[in-house]
């Protein structure tokens, strides 16, 4: 007899409509679970801007200790109007990553039937941006001085270690391996001459002991330009934290809506939890009203049960949503008139069906 496979998920459902959002991606997931014969059990994390008002930080100090045993992490989000951003990332969000050595953020980008992007002939895109999530630009080294006793001055260092930027291109190599498409690494290695050359140098060096992957090496200015005119000539994108970071907003943006797109942030030896979630914020100016597009929740539920091993699950959870927007329904985000309770209904009937 094989035992069942079961999972211990914790749920963040933070603040806004996270609260809203992340019940519909619990019901969505259980009922592939029954479909597909898994398990999984949530741990309620009711942490976020609540908690800090109550307890004056965003988490328990044990907070992270107490996720560690678990398989994965799902988050809604976190944000408040009346709290600043650095206490909701540097309380909760950036000592997860970090605590975790989640060095992967991976953002994938479609365009999802129903959909219509910005650009005006896109109909095909499918993009995924491997971004480093621990290191490179956002670092805390730096400071404030004067020059001479008057200039006043900043200084902010990017640290790059090789480990950091090879393992990083190891799993783009791997996913662009497994994609089949080519890769495309990010630098700018033409203005800032001693950290991009340096990037460019491993990159090239690990991506070169896989056969099957084509490299191209593009100045992130014309690498910019090149996503919106031709898009359908990217397939898997690896760049730093601050590159990454931009150029995936890019990408999310010429897919529709910030409601969709997903993230996942990953430890790939699977030492630690992957935390997974929607690319939005709590958007204050929609939440309690039932209206949140759920499918950036549920696209990140589908990359949690891809890196779980359940395959057919985050398959069939993509489909169900594919499915549902080909028909017809959609939130008002995207012109359409479902509510977050229409659209989650009909992706469990399309799931039990
Ligand atoms: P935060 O401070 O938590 O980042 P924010 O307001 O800065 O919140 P978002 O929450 O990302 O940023 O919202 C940006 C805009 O997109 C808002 O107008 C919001 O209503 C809209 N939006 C974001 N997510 C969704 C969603 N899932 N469904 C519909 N609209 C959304
Ligand atoms: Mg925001």
């Amino acid at each position: 007899m094989t035992e069942r496979r079961s999972y211990t998920v914790d749920l963040i459902a933070g603040d806004g409509i996270g609260l809203e959002v992340v019940p519909a991606a619990t019901r969505v997931v259980d009922a592939l679970a029954a479909r597909h014969g898994f398990g999984v059990s949530w741990r309620e994390r009711e942490w976020g801007s609540e908690y800090f008002f109550a307890h004056g930080r965003m988490m328990p100090v044990d907070g992270i200790e107490r996720l560690s045993d678990g398989d994965a992490v799902l988050l809604g989000a976190v944000g408040h109007p009346e709290l600043p951003d650095h206490e909701t990332l540097w309380g909760l969000l950036i000592p997860i990553r970090r605590e975790f050595v989640q060095y992967v953020n991976l953002r994938p980008v479609r365009i999802l039937p129903g959909v219509v992007s910005p650009l005006r002939d896109v109909s095909q895109l499918d993009i995924v941006v491997v971004r480093e999530n621990v290191e490179g630009e956002y670092s805390a080294i730096g400071g404030r001085a004067y020059r001479g006793g008057a200039e006043e001055f900043a200084v902010q260092e990017a640290v790059f270690t090789r480990g950091g930027i090879a393992r990083v291109a190891r799993f783009a190599a791997e996913l662009a391996l497994a994609r089949g498409g080519g890769l495309t690494s990010a630098t700018k290695s033409n203005g800032i001459i001693h950290s991009m050359p340096f990037w460019d140098e491993v990159v090239a060096s690990v991506v070169g002991e896989y056969d099957g992957v084509g490299l191209r090496s593009v100045l992130i200015d014309a690498l910019a330009a090149a996503l919106v005119l031709r898009p359908g000539d990217f397939d898997v994108i690896v760049a730093s934290n601050l590159f990454g970071d931009i150029l995936s907003d890019l990408i999310a943006a010429l897919a529709g809506s910030i409601g969709i797109a997903p993230s996942a942030n990953i430890n790939p030896p699977r030492e630690h939890p992957s935390m997974f979630e929607p690319i939005h914020g709590s958007a204050p100016d929609i939440a309690g009203r039932g209206v949140a597009n759920p499918v950036g929740q549920f696209w990140s539920a589908s990359m949690m049960l891809e890196h779980l091993g359940e395959r057919a699950a985050a398959a069939g959870l993509m489909d169900a949503v594919e499915d549902v927007m080909r028909a017809g329904t959609r939130t008002r985000d995207l012109g359409g008139s479902a509510g977050t309770e229409e659209f989650t209904s009909a992706v469990l009937s399309t799931i039990n069906t």
